[in-house]
């Protein structure tokens, strides 16, 4: 099996390299921001964005008749991994997810009217599943949707909403048919967050960013903007899903933070000898840089499935994610035993280990580990998908 890149990919990569090389701008990337880099809006960002949008470099898995170039999905995986470790922003939940469920399920006046949009970098978008009492379980979710002439009438709440405050678009599953089996009564729905029915209070995480609480209050969505087929909602939020599992959970960030710790083991000291020469920390970094090499294959393996073509591989993107965001809190976890106290000083702080790198990922890890579907959801669709165990909820 052969795990390396040809030239051609690996040109691509140098030209992105140098694009990012001329483009660098603090305000455009920050690697201090670890994951939620991808999420935060500003105006130099999208027009990076676009730029990116300009040259071809966004949709080029998608098919040319809705402006894609159906390349390889390597060469989007490449950019990708590009992108994060700049601590850019990235293809993220436009052209990754809701551009992919779009292009598969979508009415052609969404396409018409999405992904050309999404292609110019034109739109963002905020994506609502989880609810109080709906997270894990998504096919719980309550969200009212009532049937109304021309369209529906949204009421009820959605939570963790994450880029709501910023995005213009809200991708939200309801349930249109209460009494159908709860996998079968949900439908999914694009709806303007500028909705005047809309009300949206932050939630600010341990990761120094925002998410959102999301409140309906009669919000009407013409019957053009539900996606796909009434009562199929939740099968592509399912595929939505482990779109997202893979896009927005990217690997470069891991290796970089694995090459910090390598550093600051290489150079510090403790009780005044080498860190390197303590037998411990040496086996914890053998480990560590094991399991990047695992978490890295089994990206590798997600992009080779989903280059077969149809809909993202389940397992694949549920054993990726497992793996890489569980690695991401060990790493998080052995730079603050390995640096000890110091490693609690924050980003920008004088002479903080790894450049206060170890605290924010620390911080930030966490959430990974939650967001897009716990470790523990992932390890149930395994146990079902992969080893047809009996389910469990
Ligand atoms: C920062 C952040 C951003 C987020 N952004 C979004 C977003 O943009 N859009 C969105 O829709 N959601 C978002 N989420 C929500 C996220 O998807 C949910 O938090 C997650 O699915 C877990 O749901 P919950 O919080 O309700 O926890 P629960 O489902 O209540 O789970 C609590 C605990 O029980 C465990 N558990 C639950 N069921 C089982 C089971 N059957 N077997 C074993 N263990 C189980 C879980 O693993 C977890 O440890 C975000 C979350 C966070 C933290």
């Amino acid at each position: 099996m052969d795990f390396d890149f040809n030239p051609e990919q690996e040109d691509f990569v140098a030209e992105v390299e140098r694009f990012l090389d001329e483009h660098e701008d603090p305000e455009v990337m920050d690697v201090t921001r670890e994951n939620m880099a991808q999420i935060v809006d500003t105006p130099p960002r999208r027009a990076f964005m676009r730029e990116l949008g300009d040259r071809g470099w966004l949709g080029m898995t998608w098919p040319k008749e809705y402006g894609g170039s159906e390349g390889e999905g390597v060469y989007e995986y490449l950019l990708n991994e590009a992108l994060a470790r700049r601590g850019a922003p990235q293809i993220g939940k436009g052209v990754g997810i809701i551009g992919k469920t779009l292009i598969r399920h979508g009415s052609e006046k969404l396409k018409r009217e999405f992904l050309p949009k999404i292609l110019r970098n034109e739109v963002e978008f905020a994506v609502g599943y989880s609810e109080p009492n709906a997270g894990s379980d998504a096919a719980s979710m309550q969200l009212k949707a009532t049937e109304a002439d021309g369209g529906w009438v949204l009421n009820g709440q959605k939570t963790w909403t994450t880029s709501a405050h910023f995005a213009e678009w809200y991708w939200v599953g309801a349930r249109t048919d209460p009494d159908a089996p709860k996998h079968q009564g949900i439908s999914l729905f694009l709806v303007p967050l500028d909705h005047p029915g809309l009300t949206i209070n932050p939630i600010w995480t341990m990761g120094d960013e925002r998410t959102n609480d999301v409140f309906f209050d009669d919000v009407f969505v013409p019957d053009d903007y539900m996606v796909g087929e009434r009562g199929r909602g939740f099968q592509y939020i399912s595929e939505a899903l482990d779109l997202e599992r893979f896009t927005m959970f990217t690997y470069s960030p891991i290796q970089q933070r694995l090459e910090l710790l390598c550093e600051y083991v290489a150079t510090a000291e403790r009780d005044g000898k080498p860190l390197r020469e303590d037998a411990v920390v040496r086996q914890q970094i053998a480990q560590l840089v094991t399991r990047c090499e695992t978490a890295r294959v089994l990206g590798l393996r997600f992009v080779a499935e989903s280059m077969k073509g149809g809909a993202a591989p389940t397992c694949e993107a549920s054993e990726y994610k497992l793996f890489a965001t569980e690695l991401s809190k060990r790493l998080a976890n052995a730079s603050m035993d390995i640096a000890g106290p110091g490693s609690q000083l924050r980003v920008g702080t004088k002479d903080a280990p790894m450049q206060g790198r170890a605290e924010s990922t620390y911080r930030y890890t966490v959430i990974d580990t939650i967001g897009g579907g716990t470790s523990e959801v992932q390890k149930n669709i395994i146990a079902r998908r992969k080893l047809g165990l009996p389910k469990n909820f």
